[in-house]
């Protein structure tokens, strides 16, 4: 038998209307802060998350998706592509491409789709995920540095956390400065890694080497001791770093958002700069972020483009919904009514019936004129639905239908024209 692919994943109903029910919430939340969405490729240049993710990063160096374009004439060289396994990258590419930034006002861009990478599949962890992520970007004649920004998603994000019903998350924030604070903070790193990285795990013995912030986000149980005696990004902020940074956690004091500093979490993805934080979820085990995102000040500039400082994040989907599902949110996509036609010749009157009904916004599911009568009951309580509505030549003729309510057990005649009132009492 031929299944998905391992770390991939269907989708079924019901829970897909629990997705639906979640992204439709999303969409409204974003638009009331005036976010708009942005659809690019799920397949760009792979130099693109080379120079933005960072080549030793992780996710650039063993996670992507990765293959040669054939070349489409003998002058040309093979185009190296890859799937996306995140989606700053492509959007700042988009802002750059389509000259957003001569609109002179911030972009506020969100996107929902899947995301690829070559991981290690397990509970949380899938090589096509979805995310939900959300820009703030612009010239900074537009103000984009500022810390209002900032305030302004993490704000947002509790906000939106709260609205599709997610209850017991955390904030974890932290700074890594701008990139010179973190070349100093390297250096400081690799010195205090000098004499104790021979005892630690190989990955850390790489990173030390390559990008020992890195070195922060180890699990190993035996390396953490080690790693909580390393300096402090705190201790290597500059100036206009540190006020940036004690600017949005006085903005979130006053709005009464909770946040934990996190000093060790630097994030997996070279470009942040300064504000960077996780939201996580207790009943998530190991992979216990539901999402992550930071400011990334010099990324444009780093893809060609022009100064534009910004902010984003990525709600990793999959993880939401695991999370409402482990708090016992379900969704609430209920069927009003089941239409039993009933006797040869009336499937047309029933459809019909069907068809005003579903017009009006009732939900509506419809049996068959072949069903009797105990068949079309028994459809109904499978289908979920609230009320059964039967469809037989006297109701037709009469113009009045029974209705049963199917939890009650309660059963009225209802004229046809009350009939869209009487099933869409929610
Ligand atoms: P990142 O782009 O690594 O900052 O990830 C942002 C969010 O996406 C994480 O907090 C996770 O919730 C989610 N995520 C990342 N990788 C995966 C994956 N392989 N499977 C499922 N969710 C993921």
């Amino acid at each position: 038998m031929l299944k998905a692919v391992r770390g991939t994943r269907d989708l079924l109903p019901p829970e897909t209307d629990l997705w639906n029910q979640v992204e439709a919430t999303v969409r409204s939340v974003l638009a009331r802060y005036n976010f708009h969405e942005i659809r690019t490729p799920i397949f760009e240049d792979t130099s693109l998350f080379a120079r933005s993710v960072g080549e030793d990063t992780d996710i650039v160096s063993k996670e992507m998706f990765t293959w040669e374009d054939r070349a489409r004439a003998a002058s040309e060289n093979a185009q190296s592509l890859s799937l996306r396994p995140e989606n700053t990258a492509g959007v700042v590419r988009a802002y750059i491409e389509h000259g957003l930034d001569k609109k002179g006002a911030l972009q506020k861009l969100y996107y929902i789709g899947p995301q690829f990478r070559r991981e290690r599949p397990q509970k949380g962890r899938y090589r096509q995920f979805y995310q939900i992520g959300a820009e703030i970007i612009g010239p900074p004649s537009a103000n984009s540095e500022s810390p209002a920004r900032d305030a302004e998603v993490l704000e947002m994000l509790a906000t939106l956390l709260d609205k599709v019903g997610l209850r017991g998350w955390g904030l974890q924030l932290n700074s890594v400065g701008c990139a010179d604070d973190r070349t100093r903070y390297s250096q400081a790193l690799r010195k205090a890694l000098q004499p104790v990285v021979h005892q630690m795990c190989e990955d850390c013995r790489r990173r030390a080497e390559t990008n020992p912030l890195r070195v922060l986000d180890c699990k190993v149980p035996e390396d953490q001791p080690i790693i909580a005696k390393l300096p402090r990004i705190s201790e290597y902020l500059d100036e206009p770093c540190r006020q940036h940074f004690a600017a949005v956690r006085s903005m979130l004091d006053a709005i009464g958002i909770p946040y934990n500093i996190n000093e060790r979490m630097v994030r997996g993805l070279d470009y942040y700069t300064r504000t960077t934080f996780e939201f996580t979820h207790g009943d998530l085990g190991a992979q216990n972020a539901v999402l992550g995102g930071g400011r990334y000040d010099g990324l444009s500039e780093s893809l060609d483009g022009p100064k534009a400082p910004g902010i984003g994040f990525a709600i990793g989907e999959d993880r939401l919904i695991m999370a409402l599902q482990a708090e016992g949110v379900k969704a609430v996509q209920k069927l009003d009514a089941y239409v039993a036609p009933l006797g040869a010749g009336m499937n047309a009157p029933a459809l019909k019936l069907a068809r005003e009904l579903r017009r009006h916004g009732i939900r509506v599911e419809i049996g068959d004129e072949d069903f009797r009568l105990k068949k079309s009951f028994e459809g109904a309580v499978r289908a979920g639905a609230k009320y059964i509505v039967i469809v037989g030549e006297n109701e037709v003729a009469s113009g009045h239908f029974t209705v049963k309510n199917l939890t009650t057990g309660y059963q009225v005649q209802v004229a046809r024209a009350e009939l869209v009132a009487h099933l869409g009492r929610r």
